[in-house]
């Protein structure tokens, strides 16, 4: 598989330009290596560089040793001007430079023509090495043991702030050097947002409680959802689940490369639909993972996007009734020509707490 470079250079071809300016920290690392805070990368056909800042000398000749490397004594733009880009298209993905540092660049390097391009490097990020696909497995991994430890800790009394402390806790203790975002813990009414955040709230027996999840472990993110109630759930919640668990394994069963997010998103939209629940879905069904815990492509019902192989996505639906409870499943997978890996493996089934 054509490491990124390569496949930036082929890119370029597509586009008709010179070389790619990347502007954004997660393309940057992809590309180079480099994981610094602080940096642009520019590529052409003989040129693969990395422009930083002197905090990063020695991190960058460890991370990057086959790009060449140039620390900038002040603007990292204005170093640009080296590498001999006058009467020259530069490729850059506008969807990952600010009106302000685009005008800063065609100020700096007035000479070349700056060619935005949305998303110029989606695909080419999207489909993961070997290696990327077995850091994200591990993450995944770590997330579902978090998973199992975090249920013997989840009672009544206790409020969803300490569970999302624990959650962070259990990543960070068993080697995540963080979270992939804050940790979603939703008991009762609250679960019906989406993206509540944890608060006071204590947990009461009958209980649905939604919780998000997911670490960065050696950059490479995972996410997972699992609903489970504490006590015996309601009918109603009930019947919810086995809705959105069979919308779940429908998409999960129908899911592979090549095909068109959209189709993916109504695999599962048509099943919660035909359960009289559609108005409730009030989201898409997922989204890219990788360096970020979302990345393209989106898998909505509106997507344009085509996935691609050896990408990971989620697999999310849910059902959110206003005021009462919500309920969503989140599973990750690994898409291929003829169907998914899926790298989650807590239990799915209604996990009811009694005890
Ligand atoms: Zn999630
Ligand atoms: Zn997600």
């Amino acid at each position: 598989m054509p490491d990124p470079v390569a496949r930036i250079r082929k890119r370029l071809q597509q586009h008709g330009a010179d070389a790619a300016l990347l502007t954004d920290m997660a393309h940057i690392r992809w590309a180079s290596g480099f994981t610094g805070s602080n940096g642009v990368v520019l590529v052409s056909d003989s040129l693969k560089v990395l422009v930083t800042d002197s905090r990063y000398t020695s991190q960058a000749q460890k991370e990057c040793p086959d790009f060449d490397r140039f620390i900038a004594p002040a603007s990292l733009y204005e170093c640009l001007r080296n590498f001999g880009l006058e009467d020259t298209v530069v490729a850059f993905d506008s969807e990952r430079l600010t009106v302000a540092s685009l005008k800063d660049i065609t100020r700096l390097v007035p000479d070349a023509e700056f060619l935005p391009v949305p998303g110029l490097l989606n695909q080419d990020i999207a489909k993961k090495q070997q290696w990327e696909l077995n850091r994200i497995a591990e993450a995944q991994s770590l997330t579902d043991d978090v998973f199992q430890k975090l249920i013997g800790l989840v009672k009544p009394g206790t409020t969803e702030k300490r569970i999302a402390a624990e959650i962070a806790y259990l990543h960070l203790k068993n080697g995540a050097s963080g979270m992939s975002f804050d940790p979603i813990v939703a008991s009762g009414p609250n679960g019906a947002l989406p993206h509540a955040r944890p608060g006071d709230r204590e947990l009461k027996k009958g209980d649905p409680v939604v919780i998000d999840m997911g670490c960065v472990l050696d950059g490479y993110c995972s996410d997972m959802t699992r609903t489970i109630t504490i006590g015996l759930a309601r009918d109603d919640f009930r019947a919810a689940y086995a809705t959105v668990l069979a919308a779940k394994n429908a998409a999960v069963a129908s899911a592979r490369s090549g095909m068109n997010a959209r189709d993916l998103d109504a695999v599962a939209r048509n099943i919660i639909e035909s359960a009289g629940l559609g108005e409730y879905f009030v989201h898409s069904l997922g989204h890219g993972v990788g360096l970020r815990v979302h990345e393209w492509p989106r898998v909505s019902s509106t997507s344009e996007d085509r996935l691609v192989e050896d990408s990971v996505v989620t697999v999310e639906p849910g059902v959110y009734l206003p005021d009462n409870w919500g309920v969503r499943i989140e599973d990750l997978v690994i898409l291929h020509p003829d169907g998914c890996d899926n790298l989650t493996s807590s239990p799915d089934s209604l996990l009811e707490l009694t005890g």
